[in-house]
């Protein structure tokens, strides 16, 4: 590992304006210290953050407000986020073990980076880790790999299961420039699609630090799911995941979100499968068209032809299993 300066930041202030650019901010350390291991990420100097950033969990009338410091298993035991807001703490649940859910922040969990494994090996080409070199996974081992909204230069997917569900809720992502300007960006402008700058995996201006997620208030608590497909039961990355809320009246849905892991850069929302299910009954014959129409875009690449039906069967599961929670 490259040596690096360690400082505890004192206030928020003085970790924006005393950050030098070859510095980053490290919270809980479980994806940032693996990439510094292993030569992925070298920062000249760590900044702590733990202490300056909020690790508090705060409802009002609008909804909920979670510090970037929240531990990921403090959000899977508050009684607010279990009563209101249950898809956050079963798709958190849904990941990692519980020793990474004690260290993981709510901040670092949404910036954690690609699990492709040419990113991690520093011997291939690849786009993201080195622009310009290539990427190994478009013709070479890509099973894990995106079915939709990538690019030529990159086809990885965002391993973040918490940030399935925040975009299925419509989270937005209260952030504090250099400049010490406060700005709210909506999750799903978040992340981005790797187009031509595959080193970029989401839209935080540089320096820049997260200070909280909002949630705003929603009826989908009482019927949500969030259903990951993957190779073992535990301590795995999602081939594909869902997270699926209905509001319902009687047996017609209301409302409906659908949001998906494991196959885009971002978290991706299956947006005209949402408005299809809009004013229809809850059964399973509504739930396989949803997927067909989710189905619509998806383009898989040589080696993950089996994530289309994998997708659809997660779909209609997840949906299912939100009408079985009444
Ligand atoms: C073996 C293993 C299995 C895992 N399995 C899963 C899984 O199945 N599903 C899943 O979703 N995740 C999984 N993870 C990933 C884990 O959830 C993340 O490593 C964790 O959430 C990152 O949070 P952290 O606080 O440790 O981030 P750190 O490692 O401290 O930081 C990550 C990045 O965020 C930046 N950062 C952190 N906080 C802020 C902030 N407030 N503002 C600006 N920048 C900030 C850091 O500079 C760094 O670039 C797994 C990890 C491991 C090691
Ligand atoms: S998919 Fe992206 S992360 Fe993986 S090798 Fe290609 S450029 Fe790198």
């Amino acid at each position: 590992m490259r040596p690096f300066t360690f400082n505890k930041a004192e206030s928020i202030h003085k970790a924006l304006s005393g950050r030098k650019v070859t510095a980053q901010y490290i919270a809980g350390g479980t994806n940032l210290l693996d990439l510094m291991k292993k030569h992925i990420s070298q920062p000249e100097s760590l900044v702590d953050v733990t202490s300056v950033l909020s690790n508090k969990i705060e409802t009002d009338k609008k909804g909920i407000s979670i510090g970037a410091m929240v531990r990921n298993s403090a959000l899977t035991l508050d009684k607010n986020i279990l009563d209101d807001f249950p898809l956050l703490a079963k798709a958190i649940l849904a990941g990692a073990s519980p020793q990474i859910r004690n260290m993981a922040s709510t901040g670092g969990n949404i910036l954690q980076r690609t699990r492709c494994p040419y990113f991690y090996d520093v011997t291939t080409p690849c786009n993201k880790r080195n622009p310009g070199s290539g990427c190994s996974a478009i013709k070479g081992e890509n099973r894990m790999s995106a079915i939709v909204g990538y690019s030529e230069q990159c086809v990885a997917v965002h391993p973040s299961d918490m940030s399935v569900a925040l975009a299925a809720l419509d989270a937005n992502v209260l952030i504090i420039d250099k400049n010490q300007k406060e700005q709210i960006i909506p999750f799903k402008d978040f992340h981005r699609l790797p187009g031509d700058r595959p080193e970029l995996d989401n839209n935080l201006p540089p320096g820049a630090l997260i200070q909280s997620i909002e949630i705003p208030r929603n009826a989908f608590a009482k019927n949500c799911a969030y259903l990951k497909v993957r190779d073992r039961d535990s301590y795995a990355f999602a081939l594909v995941s869902v997270a699926a809320a209905l509001e319902l009246s009687g047996g017609k849905i209301r409302a409906a979100r659908l949001a998906s892991g494991g196959v885009a850069h971002k978290p991706w929302r299956w947006y005209e499968a949402e408005e299809f299910l809009k004013g229809k009954e809850a059964n399973i014959k509504n739930f396989e068209e949803a997927a067909e129409i989710a189905l619509k875009g998806v383009k898989p690449l040589s080696g993950n032809g089996f994530k289309g039906p994998m997708l659809k069967g997660a779909i209609v599961t997840g949906l299912k299993q939100c009408v079985e929670m009444q």
